[in-house]
């Protein structure tokens, strides 16, 4: 079967780039049936964190992207690395290196002196016929790879097409460390074997590191997973996205009042295309991703069109769900959810693009609102004023509490005063959404809580 995997690092919050290498990987195994692993790649010791691993895991479960296997952790599989690592000192594919960091650091220099590219020497590399020198004393060893010294590597990138590097263009890598933890390169194979991964998306920044991955596999008999390496999403300024050019983590997108069908979607269109689909389900993203039309070249993120994505989501999606995201986005301003917050959202949702738009709308419900001058001058003119007051009263004296009700108060309100209809219904909005602008008015009176209602229209 297909199997794929997503291998974050827990140094953080799930990364967007993390997110849609994931989608991807999620959406390759769903098409063909097959099962996606999550494995926590925390051997980097002093960065990886219990806290990042359950922001990883909370954003995975937001965007529901539901793992077969995992989350396994690399840390709990120390044993398995140390065991592979023997097998291969025994088989004469690895070796221990007891090069000091001083020596290695005359390596570098003498290399750079002489120009020439930083590598290791094989000082420690075992040969036919070659004397290793002394083990010395008080020395942890490494251990290194025995990489092939001639020939090439290639493989068929899934994304990429053929890529071939020259085996004289990499040197043994470190595959354990004195401290006994795998390097990333090493774990990285023994796990894509173990678990039997047939395909492995990641990001292009990895694609330095495939070729080294793809010997440790053949030096360990290992059948080759494919590999599919997706190039980097690019902020509009054309650099890498990071966290100094605005949000890249889900989380915060999920803060920011975006909906996880809307990322995914978003996320999808993302270095990825189906013709000219832009709105699409995940169904059926799944239904079309086969691993083709994933795009050579950076993406470029575009806040903008994402918004009109969610916007589309926000439009489409369940009163009553909306109702659950604002009141958390209202709980955030120390605001308490308005009566009624069902309806306000079906009444608003059509021009808010996330559920924080949505929030800053309906908080005028519950919290007091201050029209700007300019609104107060333009539209709270002398001449109105009056005509505010008869509506309160109007609306003070309505035995039900309705839109008919609340029209037919504006209409007997602005025949008493020879009005025409926005001079009455515009200061209104004024005084009550401190807006000049709402949907229709009668619809946004009959959502107030009265007595609060009132108090702003007579304050006129
Ligand atoms: N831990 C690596 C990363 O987060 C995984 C790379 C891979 O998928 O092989 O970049």
């Amino acid at each position: 079967p297909i199997r794929t995997r997503i291998a974050p690092s827990p140094t953080g919050f799930l990364h967007l780039g993390t997110a849609r290498t994931a989608l991807f990987s999620w959406a390759y195994a769903r098409h063909h049936g097959g099962q996606f692993v999550l494995r926590i790649e925390d051997t980097d010791v002093a960065r990886s964190t219990q806290d990042s691993v359950e922001q990883i895991l909370a954003s995975m479960k937001w965007l529901g992207l539901e793992y077969d296997e995992g989350p396994i952790y690399q840390m709990q599989r120390l044993e398995r690395y140390h065991a592979v690592v023997e097998q291969m000192i025994a088989a004469g594919t690895a070796y221990r290196c007891y090069c000091t960091p001083e020596e290695l650091d005359a390596m570098k220099a003498g290399q750079e002196a002489r120009g020439e590219k930083r590598r290791y020497d094989g000082t420690w590399r075992p040969e036919p016929g070659k004397t290793l020198p002394a083990i010395p004393e008080g020395v942890t060893p490494v251990v290194r790879f025995k990489n092939p010294i001639d020939g090439d590597v290639t493989w068929d990138d899934v994304v990429k097409g053929p890529i071939t590097i020259n085996n004289r263009e990499i040197d043994d890598l470190i595959i354990l460390r004195p401290d006994g933890v795998p390097t990333y390169n090493f774990a990285v194979v023994i796990d894509d074997w173990d678990m039997a991964i047939t395909h492995v998306f990641r990001g292009d920044e990895h694609i330095n590191n495939t070729p080294w991955q793809i010997n440790i596999f053949k030096a360990l008999g290992a059948k080759l997973p494919a590999f599919g390496h997706i190039p980097v999403i690019l902020g509009d300024d054309g650099q890498k996205l990071s966290k100094r050019r605005g949000a890249v983590s889900v989380t915060a997108y999920e803060d920011n009042g975006y909906l996880p069908e809307a990322m995914l979607n978003y996320l999808a269109r993302l270095g990825w295309s189906h013709g000219d689909d832009e709105l699409f389900s995940i169904e059926q993203m799944v239904s079309w991703f086969d691993g083709s039309h994933i795009s050579k070249s950076p993406a470029q993120w575009d806040p903008a069109k994402l918004e009109w994505v969610n916007a589309h989501y926000i439009k489409q999606a369940d009163d009553a769900r909306l109702a659950t995201l604002v009141t958390a986005q209202l709980a955030k301003r120390g605001l308490s959810a308005p009566q009624r917050l069902e309806a306000m959202c079906g009444l608003f949702k059509d021009r808010c693009s996330t559920t924080v738009a949505l929030a800053d709308w309906l908080a005028m419900y519950v919290s007091p609102v201050t029209p700007s001058d300019a609104d107060r001058a333009q539209h709270l003119t002398d001449a109105v004023k009056p005509a505010v007051l008869t509506f309160a009263d109007k609306l003070e004296g309505l035995a039900t509490w309705d839109k008919a009700s609340i029209s037919a108060a504006i209409k007997e309100t602005i025949a008493a005063h020879g009005l025409k209809m926005p001079q009455l219904a515009i200061p209104v909005r004024v005084l009550a959404c401190g807006r000049a602008q709402t949907p229709s008015v009668d619809a946004v009176l009959e959502l107030f809580d009265k007595e609060i209602l009132l108090n702003r229209l007579r304050s006129v």
